[in-house]
């Protein structure tokens, strides 16, 4: 076990908020990036998690990672709400920046830092290339910095990344995880570690292709004692050559889609039977699909892996 993470009190309270908001029922999300449209599997994502957390009479907040500024796309944020409200999944309470929520991610990282919990690395990654895992496999880092004590600023004209010193149970799933980057800005495992729990969600439905981030961040809420969330796991769509989707080749978003003429129920069903859910050839609302798994008590379950 971490030590017990001693928290200001404006984070407590936060914490204390999330945690109320955790135990009135079940909260989940949709967290996309706005670097460009959401392609298939993005939209898969989104329709299961939106469809567990209905079944379960829940919450769905939408949050918009943005806070990696070099990689956001104009237009891209308002672009998703519109596709997401295309295929008629709808989202409780305001929207989520991230790049709004800054303040509060650097309060959790300073509350950290100040109990010895975070270390310099300056490790490029070209140094942990050479010697990360076979290709392909999750590299877990080293250490290298771990006991060196390196100083804080800029050194040669770089600052060191921060990371969290994980407890010895995570050493081998996540390793240390980098909290703040070298570049300055906040990593991705502290912004969604503090949303999650902040924000009170009970279970993140997600792609498989995040099962790595699984480790990192039950590393950082075990590291600030907190209750873990529950993570699940869509399978990946992949292309007809097996290759997983990504928005950076350009695969169809709905864009093109709705250019061939093709409306939400079309798209709603066949996402729906990618997932074994019904039949190709099914076309239906979400709304329908939801009501058709109420019906169909676990079905939705045995998509989702741990
Ligand atoms: N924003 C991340 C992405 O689009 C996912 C975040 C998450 O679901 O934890 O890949």
């Amino acid at each position: 076990m971490a030590t017990p993470f001693e928290m200001p009190d404006h984070l407590c309270e936060q914490m204390e908020a999330g945690q109320r908001l955790r135990n009135q029922g079940y909260r989940g999300r949709f967290a996309p990036s706005p670097t460009g449209p959401l392609h298939l599997g993005n939209l898969c994502t989104a329709l299961v998690s939106w469809l567990q957390a209905r079944l379960a009479n829940g919450a769905w907040l939408l949050r918009v990672d943005d806070l990696d500024k070099p990689r956001n796309r104009v237009g891209a944020a308002e672009n998703l709400q519109q596709d997401l409200h295309w295929l008629g999944l709808d989202w409780d309470g305001p929207v989520v920046f991230q790049s709004r929520r800054r303040g509060l991610y650097n309060s959790f990282l300073s509350a950290l830092r100040r109990q010895g919990k975070l270390y310099a690395c300056r490790c490029s990654r070209r140094m942990l290339a050479d010697i990360s895992a076979p290709a392909g496999r999750h590299s877990i880092y080293p250490g290298t910095c771990r006991d060196l004590e390196l100083f804080w600023g800029w050194h040669e004209g770089r600052l060191p990344s921060w990371r969290l010193r994980v407890s010895k149970e995570f050493s081998h799933t996540s390793g240390d995880v980098i909290l703040r980057r070298a570049d300055g800005f906040i990593a991705y495992h502290l912004a969604t570690v503090v949303d999650e729990l902040t924000l009170g969600i009970s279970e993140v439905v997600r792609g498989e292709d995040l099962l790595e981030a699984m480790n990192a961040q039950l590393a950082l809420i075990n590291a600030i004692s907190a209750r873990p969330v529950i993570y699940r796991h869509v399978p990946l769509l992949c292309d007809d050559q097996g290759r997983k989707l990504a928005k950076r080749e350009g695969h169809a978003g709905l864009e093109s889609l709705r250019s061939e003429g093709l409306g939400p129920s079309h798209v709603v069903g066949w996402l729906a039977a990618s997932q074994g859910l019904v039949p190709f050839g099914d076309e239906l609302t979400a709304g329908e699909l939801l009501s058709e798994l109420k019906k169909k008590e676990g079905i939705l379950k045995s998509v989702l892996k741990p």
